[in-house]
């Protein structure tokens, strides 16, 4: 069966050429040139989506928004373009939980280089549902639901990921470039400290309870453990 993959850009030329290329490659194409127009066409087409090629700079809702919305309730793959370069954009587009981002202008063979590699990544599917549980922290693959006592924590699709990693060895010491690789994939080319930066998101929102015992621990100089010890 052939990959479906919907586009979302506003850039007429641009969309024209990726069409083509894309199904050149034997992708179905499905296209959408605002914000509005990308969650109409999710809405009405999910489960034929493979993965979604989104614009960030879009009009009537910008790339990250429509992003944030989908990942609410759906793991579909996201690949952002962006044309800012900046590091803190970079940051902002993964913590909405984009699976990879594509710099513009790129080159079309690394675009489709990205779209086979986060295609070939393993997805959760309906046969892993799991609870996991670790002191007063529970973590339920199903509901997706995370709990901390009597809290219900909201995690973004990347901090749940790193989450799950960790929660299926508890106690075990993870380096950082073993979280990298299981989180974000072996074919990520950006900043490794990305790690420390969600280890710290997930201790906002895990550890911060005063009543509750830490369970994020760092184990200095190797790496991070989820563990009661
Ligand atoms: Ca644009």
């Amino acid at each position: 069966m052939n990959k479906t993959v919907l586009l979302v850009e506003d850039e007429p030329g641009l969309v024209a050429s990726l069409k083509k290329e894309l199904q050149f490659e034997n992708y179905q194409v499905l296209t959408a040139t605002d914000g509005l127009a990308a969650l109409t066409a999710f809405n009405k087409n999910r489960h034929l989506i493979d993965l979604i090629i989104l614009d960030w700079m879009l009009p009537k809702l910008d790339g990250l928004g429509v992003l944030r919305r989908i990942r609410r309730d759906y793991d579909v793959p996201i690949i952002m373009l962006t044309a800012r370069d900046y590091t803190g954009d970079k940051v902002a587009g993964l913590t909405g939980g984009a699976d990879d981002y594509v710099t513009k202008p790129f080159d079309i063979e690394e675009l489709l280089a990205r779209i086979t590699a986060v295609l070939r990544r393993p997805r959760q599917t309906l046969a892993s549902y799991q609870i996991y549980q670790l002191d007063d922290l529970t973590l339920d693959t199903q509901k997706r639901r995370i709990s901390r006592g009597k809290h219900n924590i909201q995690l973004t699709q990347r901090e749940y990921n790193l989450l799950t990693e960790m929660f299926k060895v508890p106690g075990k010491v993870f380096t950082r470039n073993e979280l990298l690789d299981l989180v974000w994939g072996s074919e990520f080319e950006g900043d490794p400290n990305i790690v420390d930066v969600y280890i710290r998101y997930l201790r906002n929102k895990i550890d911060k309870f005063p009543e509750c015992k830490k369970l994020i621990h760092t184990i200095r100089g190797v790496g991070y453990s989820l563990t009661d010890d």
